[in-house]
């Protein structure tokens, strides 16, 4: 056992002191005793289980992991911890699905906040909102909103991670150009500070707190509970690719789509993918939309057109039995403002959560085929719109142009007017800036490249991106920076304050330090 766990076994049972304030229907804190010890887990098992994430690429032990039977646990651990001399660090842990390591607690105490249940979803119809545990799986909240015909409006395109883990990001996929990302999408929060105390908040109840854990990256405090506005969900989507072998036109018609947000005619969904020359010709066969001929003519469309790259703009369109008559025509009409390559539209039809939870069956196919727990140095950028195209032309055409990524290149618009600049999550300082995400991975004999040719890349492009440099002015997604001048450099302007609410609300600087934003107790 660590040194704190000796020092503190008097307080193996931890009278929780603070007022419970707690404002969602999932909450009952009243709980005076609270056996805190019992539920810190110091075996093998569960301190390695805590040692890695999905990335697969760093690696750090926590002392200990804990596994709470309620929010109010969690808020008495960190007290705990503040009455350390040298208090220990907590870090959340939803499902570890980030790349570097931003769930770790080195030498600390990592909270398994699925500990917390499965049962913690609460949809209320009536004022059209679910509230759901922090460490809820979205295709949970998916799952329990669509027993009463309602749904969350904007999705990450994967639903096994949490709600808290992505609002602690931001949360985006292909409705944002719409409804904004899921932090735009949150009435409350209920939150454990890093001073140990269980506050709930909404834009107008302890806003700061509220703005501040939005986008926060887990440094101000615990979501335990959030309360997600819903909407009358569709039936079914026509699930639709169109392709382009020059990315001008592409570019131009993703921002007309997402210009079209307040009209009926456009796209619920709007995503785009690059595919590079090597993906098609030595890349899979076949994937869970395009079939093999599919594929096989998107490569001959690259052969013939000479292009380096292949883009393909991926839409969807809600549908239920009231509009499946008009819903071809209208798919039809909005196709013809387009200019992709003619002939080149591939449509399916599919169920709502079918189409939600594509990628759910892209990791039962990456799991059998053992490329699932693989490295992943993924990076992912929001690029000006104004700067698109060199970024393109640098990378896709330039970094990029011989690489063989074994994975997924996204790349979308969407409007930064539907971000909450009070938030901490930032983005570049354009009306319209484009995600990129270089979703790849480091398999084995893949020819994919291995996780230190991948990092080279990686690295080069964010040289590329250093707008500091001279560079093209991007802003890391789901961020990683080796340095606290690299951490200035991306909140810029909001750095100050981002320091002020942490002097706030983690003064002690214990949560979340696998960032590595703020140094943690010496
Ligand atoms: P973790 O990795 O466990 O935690 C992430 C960070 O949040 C850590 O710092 C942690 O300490 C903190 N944290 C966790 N829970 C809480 C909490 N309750 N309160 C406060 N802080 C907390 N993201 C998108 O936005 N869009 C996508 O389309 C998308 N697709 C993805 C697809 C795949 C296959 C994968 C693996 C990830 C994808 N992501 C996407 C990234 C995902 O949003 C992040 O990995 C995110 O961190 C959620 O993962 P998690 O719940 O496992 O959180």
């Amino acid at each position: 056992l660590t040194t704190f766990l000796i020092v503190t076994s008097f307080l193996s049972t931890v009278t929780y002191l603070g007022a419970p304030v707690h404002g969602g229907v999932l909450t009952s804190y009243d709980v005076s005793s609270l056996d805190i010890m019992s539920k810190i887990h110091t075996d093998h098992d569960a301190t390695t289980e805590a040692s890695s994430d999905f990335g697969h690429i760093v690696h750090a032990t926590p002392n200990g992991v804990f596994r709470p039977t309620f929010p109010a646990d969690i808020a008495a651990l960190i007290r705990l911890s503040l009455s350390q001399p040298t208090p220990f660090t907590v870090a959340p842990r939803g499902k570890g699905h980030s790349s570097r390591g931003q769930a770790f607690a080195p030498g600390g105490i990592v909270v398994d906040m699925s500990a917390l249940g499965d049962h913690r979803i609460a949809v209320l119809v009536d004022g059209m909102y679910v509230d759901a545990g922090g460490e809820q799986l979205w295709i949970d909240v998916l799952h329990a909103a669509l027993k009463h015909d309602l749904t969350p409006r904007v999705w990450t395109d994967y639903l096994r991670i949490t709600v808290g883990g992505t609002l602690s990001n931001a949360g985006i996929g292909g409705q944002v150009f719409r409804h904004g990302p899921q932090i735009s999408n949150v009435h409350e929060l209920d939150v454990v500070t890093g001073m140990g105390e269980m506050i709930t908040c909404s834009p107008e109840v302890n806003p700061a707190l509220f703005f501040a854990v939005l986008g926060g990256l887990g440094q101000f405090g615990v979501i335990t509970r959030a309360r997600i506005r819903l909407e009358p969900a569709p039936k079914k989507v026509k699930w639709v690719r169109i392709a382009y072998s020059d990315v001008h036109s592409f570019t131009t018609d993703q921002e007309l789509l997402i210009s079209k947000r307040a009209s009926g005619s456009g796209f619920d969904y709007v995503e785009g993918q690059v595919q590079l020359n090597r993906t098609l010709t030595e890349g899979r066969r076949s994937s869970s939309f395009f079939s093999t001929t599919d594929l096989a003519r998107l490569t001959r469309l690259a052969i013939d057109t000479g292009s380096v790259a292949i883009y393909y703009i991926e839409g969807a369109m809600y549908y239920d039995d009231n509009t499946a008559d008009s819903v071809d025509q209208k798919l039809d009409a909005l196709l013809e403002e387009l200019s992709f390559v003619r002939g080149f539209v591939f449509v399916r039809d599919a169920s709502y959560v079918e189409f939600l939870d594509r990628v759910g069956r892209e990791e039962q196919n990456l799991r059998s085929a053992g490329a699932w727990d693989v490295p992943h140095p993924w990076l992912n950028l929001f690029v000006p719109r104004s700067r698109i195209l060199d970024f393109d032309a640098a990378v896709f055409k330039g970094i990029l142009r011989h690489a063989n990524p074994v994975g997924l290149i996204l790349m979308y618009p969407m409007n930064k007017d539907m971000w909450d600049d009070r938030m901490t999550a930032v983005t570049p300082d354009e009306d319209v800036f484009y995600a990129v995400g270089l979703l790849r991975s480091a398999v084995a004999g893949g020819g994919g490249g291995d996780v230190e040719q991948l990092e080279r890349e990686n690295a080069a492009v964010l040289e590329l991106c250093d707008l500091a440099g001279g560079g093209i002015g991007c802003r890391q997604y789901l961020p990683h920076h080796a340095s606290r001048d690299g951490w200035r450099r991306h909140f810029g302007a909001k750095w100050g304050r981002v320091a002020d609410l942490k002097a706030r609300y983690d003064p002690r600087a214990i949560l979340s330090p696998g960032q590595g934003i703020f140094p943690p107790p010496p």
